[in-house]
């Protein structure tokens, strides 16, 4: 008797007819589930890739992306008074915080502008650094302003352009709980330098609208001003409250689940607090662009 799996298909005169059709079939009914399966996996993982920046300090904690020497050598010639806020400390190397501040006689208001919260944020940083040249540059700027900028909250995260800091914490949600050591130096200042308005310069997924998030503001003219001629711009504003402008209260600041800077800084003095958040699909001259759009408006809102 000869089964199927004995047949010689080099023998002289074979077709290949039997030995073709089982596996066939066989062959299909492995395909489906198998593109399925793996679709379902391959869904996941960029899924995942895409909602936790956690994992992604394994691969390139070590790999550096921009230079924080050349940084400081910008943020120093500015002419602005630049010191050090503190140091924060990875893998056995100090990385150094530091503030610019313009100081005007007979100023009335203190406006401080935070980026780079979010190491992962270029936009938001450049744009900080420009401020301060432009400060730098024409000290008539903003009269009756003292101003005060930390262009780099998490530096170890800008230079390897990672969300996180060398911790694996997300700095933006330490300022209550489980504190990070960058919030902890952000915090001091916060309590000792007398901010009237703060402005915290973020940027959101690629795709999703320009909006602003204002904690406990008495006056929501200037964010929802600001947002239109973000729009105007030809910038898409994310839906869901009045010119995209989110505004939270500060009564549940404890338990909020996004206890973060500007959350801090209005409970703790500043009158006026934004955070700013451009599409990072966007070319990044035209988010620095904004940026500075932001600051320039939202520093009006003192004494208002
Ligand atoms: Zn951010």
């Amino acid at each position: 008797m000869t089964t199927e799996q004995d047949i010689d298909n080099t023998a002289p005169g074979y077709s290949g007819v039997e030995r073709r059709g089982r596996p066939r079939k066989k062959k299909r009914a492995w395909l489906f589930p198998a593109i399925i399966a793996g679709s379902i996996v391959l869904g996941g993982v960029a899924y995942l890739a895409r909602q936790a920046d956690s994992w992604l300090i394994h691969l390139y904690r070590h790999q550096i992306v921009r230079e924080l020497s050349s940084m400081q050598t910008r943020f120093a010639a500015t002419g602005l008074s630049v010191s050090e806020l503190g140091r924060v400390q990875y893998d056995g190397v100090w990385f150094s915080l530091q503030v610019a501040r313009r100081v005007q006689s007979g100023a009335r208001n203190r406006l401080c502008v935070f980026s780079g919260v979010h190491g992962n944020e270029p936009a938001s940083v450049e744009a900080a650094v420009r401020f301060t040249e432009l400060l730098g540059k024409d000290p008539s700027l903003y009269p009756g302003y003292n101003i005060t900028v930390v262009p780099l909250v998490n530096p170890w995260g800008w230079a390897r352009n990672l969300r996180r800091n060398g911790a694996n914490q997300d700095v933006s949600r330490t300022f209550y709980t489980k504190p990070s050591a960058e919030a902890e130096l952000v915090k001091i200042l916060l309590r000792a330098e007398g901010c009237d308005v703060v402005v915290d310069l973020h940027a959101d997924h690629a795709k999703r609208p320009f909006y602003v998030t204002s904690y406990d503001n008495p006056n929501l003219a200037a964010a929802r001003a600001l947002a239109r001629e973000v729009n105007a711009r030809g910038v898409p504003l994310r839906v869901g409250a009045p010119d995209a402008v989110f505004h939270r209260n500060d009564k549940d600041a404890i338990n909020n689940a996004r206890p973060n800077l500007g959350l801090y800084a209005r409970r703790n003095g500043a009158k006026q607090v934004y955070g700013v958040q451009t599409p990072r699909g966007l070319d990044i001259e035209e988010r620095v662009a904004i940026q500075l759009l932001a600051i320039d408006r939202l520093a009006r809102t003192a004494g208002k």
